[in-house]
């Protein structure tokens, strides 16, 4: 059987063996044509071989006989060195790519640097192994050369069996005879035998030379031996040399013994240089083009095909971080909340929910859920997490800040795919606002019902001290009728009851005064405005609040001037704005040791000036700006709605009505209203 058919077709298996290999690893498919072609060129030559086996068992083993493998196996060998610069392009194209997705900012190579490096690279090979090779070829020439001339000698002087028993004559012409007799590797050699004087005694390529003294020359140029020298020691030299003319030599010197002379065979130098020339030098030249532009040209593509590899991957990542950014923009900039769950831990949250729980995003990443949400809502989310995954959840829960405040939030839960894992996704909308908006609305919605309740009453009281009123003026005449009677009668009474009748008198008319100035304070506003004494309004109010004020055990330090201090609008209205003022300071006052109230009146040139300072604990300095805001009270059954109708009322007649802290901790109310009529229209 012939081996070299079974290394052929082993190394075609191999390489089709491997290059599937190459094709699975990388499944790419500029490969497969190649590797297709070596499965098929290594099946073709399987079944070649087999028929052969079977129709001939006797195949020779001779490599000349199956002179076709040689062209198939190099056909082979280069596709498999094609899979193996493809994988080297592909592996490093996709190095590239991780790299520049990697770290984006490192360049490539120029592949016009790299393609000049490696054609520079494989002339400098193929130069030296030009010259290695001219090198070995020259020794092996000299080397032959030595052995040719001892050969020759021997041949043509051993004939005779023993040494010296033939004429130098004879035997010189004995050499030349058989030296044409030999067959020349070169056709300029030629044999030269240099006699024990050192003159040349034969020269078959010049027979000028003959009588020749060479003994002086040197064996090689530049060496100190001369051939004289080579004769006495009987050594023998092979090597670069020049022959007596001066032409460069490749010879072989030996001593003869049997004509005691050297003999030597040259052949000259440029005959070998050109026929190494002709003979190996276009190999050579051959594997360098070869190489030379296979190389840089599977570099070029290899680093074209990695910058345009490259590009692409800066390209994709340039898509990655604008989509990154528009992601950033989306979440970051989003009012609502954005975070992400796994394993109840939070893996993501955007600012607004550092900005609304007080966690900074670091404390935020690994946090449990729970830890945010208030304690009646976490089995919410246990449950949530335990229903359907496709399903998307909207809830309304309660979380408690960092500083432990609490927030309602509106969160729409869903599970993704994060990060190849399963995840949920939480929006929440923070609804505190809106839930302290509506529990306002509740209180307020109360609140009116209430105040609407105090207006039927005002209605009823009104009603009813008109009622009251008629009796009480009855009881005052039946008072004075009764009195006037006892006169006239003369009757002596042992009790003085004329006296206790004034008292009834007195005590029905104070009653139907107070009646009076209820009513009037119950009833709406006429709206009919007119000249109003300010001084009286206080007095009426003083009047109204005579029983708080008694019971309180204040002291009312009054300051009025001495004439009426007129101004214009309506009266009921100025006295529901004093009854405020002062029943607030009453009550502002009750606690205090020794309850005082100041009430000062200023005429000015064009306005009046009336001060209410209280004793009492003043009003706090972040309740300051509430006070006059509708609703707004301090006191458990309060109301809220004084101040803010006692401003409104007194802006209705251009005046103002504003709050000043007092000196000694109490709080001072002053109300200015302008002299004459105001210019705002009537209410
Ligand atoms: P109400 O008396 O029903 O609370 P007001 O509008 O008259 O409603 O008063 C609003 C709030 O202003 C009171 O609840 C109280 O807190 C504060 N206030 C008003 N006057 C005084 C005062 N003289 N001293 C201290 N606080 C006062």
């Amino acid at each position: 059987m012939s081996i070299i058919l079974i290394v052929s077709v082993s190394i075609r298996a191999l390489a089709a063996i491997w290059s599937v290999a190459v094709m699975v690893r990388l499944r790419d498919r500029r490969i497969l044509f190649l590797t297709a072609m070596l499965v098929l060129m290594a099946t073709r030559q399987a079944l070649t071989l087999a028929a052969k086996i079977s129709s001939d068992a006797n195949l020779s083993l001779d490599f000349a006989a199956n002179p076709d493998e040689i062209p198939g196996l190099v056909v082979t060998l280069m596709a498999f060195l094609l899979v193996l610069n493809l994988e080297g392009m592909i592996k490093g194209r996709r190095q590239v790519v991780a790299t520049a997705q990697r770290s984006p900012g490192i360049p490539i190579l120029p592949p016009l640097g790299i393609g000049l490096a490696s054609i520079l690279g494989i002339v400098t090979v193929s130069l030296v192994a030009y010259l290695i090779s001219q090198n070995a070829i020259r020794r092996i020439v000299a080397d032959d050369n030595l052995a040719l001339g001892q050969t020759v000698c021997n041949v043509a002087l051993q004939e005779e069996g023993s040494e010296g028993s033939l004429a130098r004559s004879a035997a010189l012409a004995r050499i030349r005879h058989t030296w044409s007799q030999t067959s020349l590797p070169y056709a300029g050699s030629h044999l030269s035998v240099i006699g024990p004087a050192g003159t040349v005694e034969l020269d078959t390529g010049h027979p000028d030379w003959q009588g020749k003294d060479v003994g002086n020359m040197p064996t090689s140029p530049g060496s100190d031996e001369t051939l004289l020298e080579l004769l006495h020691t009987q050594g023998s030299w092979s090597g670069r040399t020049f022959d007596p003319s001066g032409s460069p030599q490749l010879a072989g010197y030996h001593y003869e013994p049997a004509i005691k002379s050297l003999v030597s065979v040259r052949t000259p130098l440029k005959m070998v240089d050109d026929g190494f020339r002709t003979a190996v030098a276009p190999w050579i030249a051959g594997i360098a083009l070869i190489g030379g532009l296979l190389l840089p040209l599977s570099l070029g593509l290899l680093f074209h095909s990695s910058r345009q590899a490259h590009t692409e991957a800066i390209s994709s990542l340039t898509a990655l971080q604008e989509s990154e950014e528009k992601f950033r923009v989306l979440t970051e900039r989003n009012p609502a909340i954005v975070l992400i769950t796994r394993n109840n831990e939070i893996v993501y949250g955007n600012s607004m929910l550092s900005t609304i729980t007080g966690y900074t995003a670091s404390e935020l990443i690994g946090l449990q859920i729970s830890v945010l949400l208030h304690p009646e809502h976490r089995k919410l989310l246990a449950d949530i997490q335990e229903q359907e995954p496709a399903k998307p959840h909207d809830e309304e829960m309660m979380i408690i800040t960092k500083a432990g405040e609490h927030r309602w939030l509106e969160m729409s839960s869903q599970w993704i795919d994060f990060e190849g894992e399963p995840a949920m996704l939480v929006t929440c909308l923070d609804l505190t606002r809106r839930k302290q908006a509506e529990q306002q609305l509740r209180q307020k919605e109360s609140q009116l019902a209430h105040v609407s309740r105090l207006s039927a009453m005002g209605e009823m009281v009104a009603g009813i001290a008109h009622e009251i009123n008629q009796p009480l003026s009855a009881i005052a005449n039946f008072a004075i009728a009764s009195k006037n009677e006892l006169k006239q009668t003369n009757c002596e009474l042992e009790q003085p009851v004329d006296s206790w009748l004034d008292k009834i008198n007195e005590q029905a008319l104070a009653c139907g005064e107070i009646i009076l100035r209820l009513r009037n304070f119950a009833i709406k506003g006429d709206g009919i405005r007119q000249s109003t004494d300010l001084n009286q309004v206080i007095r009426d109010s003083l009047a109204l609040l005579n029983n708080e004020i008694r019971h309180g055990s204040i002291t009312i330090h009054l300051q009025l001037p001495d004439s009426e201090t007129v101004v214009h609008g309506n009266p009921t209205e100025f006295q529901q704005v004093v009854v405020n003022l002062l029943r607030n300071a009453c009550e502002a006052v009750k606690q205090e040791d020794s309850p005082e109230i100041k009430i000062h009146v200023q005429q000015h040139a064009d306005s009046v000036q009336l001060t209410i300072e209280d004793n009492g604990p003043g009003i706090e300095e972040a309740r300051q700006q509430h006070i006059f805001d509708a609703f707004f009270t301090t006191k458990s059954h309060g109301m809220g709605m004084g101040l803010a109708i006692s401003k409104s009322l007194i802006e209705a007649y251009d005046g103002t009505l504003r709050h000043e802290a007092g000196g000694r901790g109490g709080a001072i109310f002053h109300v200015e209203l302008p002299i004459g009529k105001p210019k705002s229209p009537m209410p």
